[in-house]
This record gives structure tokens, sequence and C-alpha cells, in this order.
């Protein structure tokens, strides 16, 4: 058994085979291996499916494309069947005693090179063929699929890191958790795997060693240790471990329905994050009083077009009528920094994160936003949405935001579309420059909540996604949590709300801390809700300090 250590970042424990992401051709690695006969047998099958598939696309072309089209499957088909080509396959396989993905790498690299050297505009094109059909031939090999698919089984997923739109488009079922070499607690991946509920480690660095690929392991995403090829003690530990968790988790079953209220009356909100509407089964199962953040750029990270305003529509409204009257808080697009959508095409930046981002891109491109915000007041008719907007640095932001959503409802008003005229508009307070104008820009909403992830990496000028910088990114900084003062007392002298949406918020050690500072409402991932209920209808709001404050 080996056991290697990272950082839990969703908690859980997890037991399958280990898979590492294979993102495309260009990730495969050259393993050697003394069983050729199981490679050869692998390159068949991979050569045989891939003529199928390609076959079956000819036919589907031929009825529903052009005959052009089909012909360019059927030379496909042909290619994944040409004896020259599989011959050179398995010659690579025999001589170089590797992998079967190196020997097809290998070999597609060689045909497409030879295409490209004859210097004839047919052959060359016929280069792109072929590297076209050794991806097919790679992905059936693998297991992997244009869309992130990566194995026919369910899976603990390896990989460097992974950036949020991978995460998104991996097919669920077929994961177990997440290990990574890379990525942090407060990376984009982590917080979607803590609201997906699938554990996840991340910080593994070089202990992490693609020679796993394929081993058995067990994986605790709290402790953040995980078994390869466990031995008996190690699995009896750990599934005393997940007994004590569950009985945990059910003594918490009691707290369903109750209010999130202390022992002297305070009110302390708990809602949910969430980045889909997937994720509404585990707020309802888990009994969140609300939907505190709904992440929206989880939808354009997923789809490899801009979203049109009746498929925003359509999720939007989901969420609203799924919550049954509960709140439900739809950030708009907060897209750029980690979260890269190539259909944008946003310039690389030296400095991604102080960039072009979230508020930034929806007011420099108002034709985007105006789509997303037509969505969202049309899915206000179904139930009790509020609207907030991301990275807000300037009173300015907010009016224009508010100019082009009063234009939105002059359009609906027109066209006799319902939606709720009372619709609240709030802001995130995650940069130093809101908590320093937080009484001006009080003045302007409904709410605040405060992203605490953010909110630390600008305060601190420590980047969030970084596992080097893990021991400087503190969220518990004193100037994190004065800045969460002040903005709460600007709040309340204007008369409006303020919650916490950051991971922060289900940090339990600081609860007491929130309830002196005046949080209204905490928004965490539905498995942190009832635990923190349990908390604070045990705790007395009257006698917590701000001992925390102090340097
Ligand atoms: C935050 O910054 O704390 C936040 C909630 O937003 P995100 O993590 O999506 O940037
Ligand atoms: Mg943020």
């Amino acid at each position: 058994m080996i056991v290697i250590d990272g950082k839990g970042v969703s908690g859980g424990l997890a037991r399958g085979p280990i898979c590492f992401l294979r993102r495309s051709a260009a990730d495969v690695t050259k393993i050697r291996t003394d069983n050729l006969k199981a490679e050869q047998d692998r390159i068949t099958a991979a050569l045989s499916e891939s003529a199928a598939q390609l076959k079956i696309l000819a036919e589907k072309a031929r009825t529903e494309a052009d005959h052009e089209t089909a012909g360019l499957f059927e030379a496909h088909a042909l290619l994944a069947e040409d004896e020259i080509y599989t011959e050179t396959i398995m010659n690579i396989l025999r001589e170089q005693q590797c992998c079967a993905e190196y020997a097809v790498q290998t070999a597609g690299e060689q045909f497409a090179a030879m295409m490209t050297a004859m210097n004839d505009e047919y052959l060359s094109a016929r280069a792109v063929d072929i590297k076209d059909v050794t991806r097919r031939i790679l992905n059936n090999l693998t297991g992997a699929a244009d869309n992130g698919i990566i194995s026919k089984t369910p899976v603990i997923l390896a990989a460097d890191d992974l950036t949020p739109s991978e995460t998104l488009q991996l097919d669920k079922s077929k994961i177990l958790g997440f290990i990574t070499a890379e990525g942090s607690d407060n990376s984009h991946t982590a917080i979607l795997a803590r609201s997906m509920g699938i554990p996840a480690i991340c910080g593994l660095g070089s202990g992490l060693r693609q020679e796993y690929d394929g081993l058995d392991a067990c994986i605790d995403g709290s402790s953040g240790k995980v078994y390869i090829e466990p031995d008996e003690t190690a699995l009896s530990e750990l599934e005393t471990q997940y007994a004590r968790r569950q009985e945990f988790r059910e003594s918490l079953e009691d707290m369903k329905g109750r209010e999130d209220i202390t022992l002297d009356g305070r009110r302390l909100t708990v809602c949910c994050n969430v980045g889909s509407p997937d994720d509404i089964a585990a707020v309802q199962n888990n009994d969140g009083s609300g939907i505190g953040l709904f992440r929206s750029e989880f939808l354009y990270l997923a789809a490899s077009d801009y979203p049109s305003e009746e498929e925003q529509f359509k999720v939007y409204r989901e969420a609203a009528e799924a919550m049954n009257g509960k709140r439900v808080v739809i950030r708009t697009l907060d897209i750029g920094a980690d979260k890269q959508a190539a259909y944008f095409q946003l310039r690389k930046e030296e400095n991604p994160a102080l960039g072009m981002r979230a508020i930034r891109i929806c007011l420099n491109r108002p034709e985007i936003f105006r789509t997303q915000l037509r969505a969202l007041y049309r899915a206000s008719a179904y139930g009790n949405v509020a609207i907030m907007f991301p990275m807000i640095t300037s009173v300015w932001e907010v009016r224009e935001c508010r100019r082009i959503c009063a234009e939105v409802m002059a359009e609906l008003d027109a066209e006799g579309i319902p939606y709720r005229k009372d619709t609240e508009i709030g802001i995130m307070i995650e940069t130093p420059a809101s908590v320093l104008i937080a009484d001006a820009l009080a003045k302007e909403v409904d709410f605040f909540s405060v992203g605490t992830n953010d909110l630390t990496q600008y305060a601190l000028a420590c980047d969030r996604q970084s596992a080097e910088l893990d021991r400087f990114f503190d969220p518990h900084h004193p100037a994190v949590l004065r800045a969460l003062k002040m903005a709460a007392d600007a709040a309340h002298a204007a008369g409006i709300r303020i919650g916490i949406c950051g991971e922060l918020g289900a940090d339990p050690e600081l609860l007491e801390t929130f309830l002196a500072i005046g949080i209204d409402e905490l928004s965490v991932s539905p498995a942190s809700v009832l635990p923190l209920r349990a908390k604070i209808r045990e705790t007395t709001a009257g006698t917590c300090t701000l001992d925390l404050l102090k340097c």
C-alpha cells in the first residue's frame, strides 16, 4: 500500500480504480510494457470500434447531411481498417515495447508527416484526416470522448489540474472522486466538487504518479489521504470512519424543517451555493433555506456556444420553481480568470484575476448581458428570484447595470411578457474597493453578499488558485474579517441585508464572529447546511464577541 498526502477539499470517502485524465492525443506518454499481446488486442479492438463508429456516421450523413460528408466518413473508416496503417502501428508497438496509445499516436504522426512532405495539396489535406482518425482511435483506447468522458466504468479521476469547464463537462455518473497534483481549496474545481458532493483531494504534487493509473485506491476527502492498493487494516479503519460519519449525518436529520435561529432568537439564514439545476436535489435533501448563490457562469462553461435566452430561461425557471417560493439568488455571468470558455475569445492576459472578468465583460458586451437579464426577469415570474452582480468596484457600474435592467424590463412590458417588477438587485462584495465604498453602494442595491474567496485573494494580494500560497491565503486574516465588519455596518446603516457566499461561510469556527458582526445569511455547499444549523441553534448571539478582528 502507498499513502499520499494532499489537501482534502471536498469531504467523503470513495473507492475505485484511478484513471488519469487524457485530454487529447497530445497528452499521450510512452509507457513501457512486457505484455505486448494485451496491447495488440487493445489496438485491434479500438480499430474495429473506430471503423464501426465511422460507418454509422457515414450512414447518418447520407440520410441527414450530404454525400460528400458521407464519403469523408467512409474514407475515414477505410483508413481505420487500412492494412499498411495497422501494420505500422503494430510494428511500432513491437519495436518500442510500448503502450497501445503511444504506438497509435506515433503511427498517426508518421503517416501525417509523410502526407504533408509530399508537397501535394490533396495529400496534405489527407494529413488532417489521418490526425482525425488517430484521435478517434486514441479516444476509443482510453475511453475518453470529445466531451471529456473518461472511462466506461466509474473511476477516481486523476489529473495535474482540472479547469472548471473540464470538471463541468465530465460525466458525473462516472466520477467517484477527484485527485489532482495542483489546485487549492478555493479553486472553482474544488468548489464544484463540494457542490456536487464528490470527494476531492488536491495539491498531491509529485506524489501523484502516472504509474498509479488503473490501480485500486481509496480516497478520504476529509483527511486529504489517498491510499493506493489499500491493505486490510486501512480499509477497515476507513470503514469505521465512514460508519462514524454516517452516524453523525443521521443525527443531523433532526435539523430538517427547523429554523436557522440562535438560542436568543437571532436569525442567521443558511442557504446553498449551486452551479446548476442538478445541484438543487442536494439543496432540497439538506433542507437549504434558499439558494444564496447560483453561479450562472457554469451554464456558459458547460456549453460550446453562448446559451440562448430560451435555454437560460428554462434553467432559471426550473430553479425558481423547484425552490417553491424560497429565495433563489442568481449571480450574473462571472466568467474570466480561471473560468474560461473558448467561444468568448477572451484575450490572454498577464494578470487575468485583475483583468477582463465578470461584470466588466457584461458591461463591455451588453448584448450578452441583456440576453441573460431577459432570461432572469422572465424566470422571476415563476418564483422568488433575486439578481446579483459580481466583482463590483464602483458605484457607476451598479448604476449602469440597473439602467440595463430597466431597459430590459421596459422591453418585456412592451412585449407583454410577465416578470416581477420588484425583483431584488444585489451585489457581491469581493473587492477591497467595494468594502471601502460600501456605504455608497448600499444606497444603490437591495442586498450585499460577500464573496470571501475573491475578497481574501484581493485583500491579501494572494492568488486563490495557487497550492503553493496555501499558508499565505488566510481567510481568517483580521483584514478580511474587518472588511466583513465594515461592509456589514454599511449595509445595516442603509437598512439592507448582508450575507456571505464565499467558502468561509461554512467555517464553524467563525460562526460566533459572524453573529457578532451581524451577518444575516450564510450560503454554503448543501452538505454544510445541517451541521451549521445545528451549531446556530446551540449558540447565543448576544454573547458572541469580535476578538478575532484583533491583529
Ligand atoms: C467568492 O469570490 O467568494 C465567490 C463566492 O465567488 P466565486 O468563488 O465564484 O468567485
Ligand atoms: Mg468571486
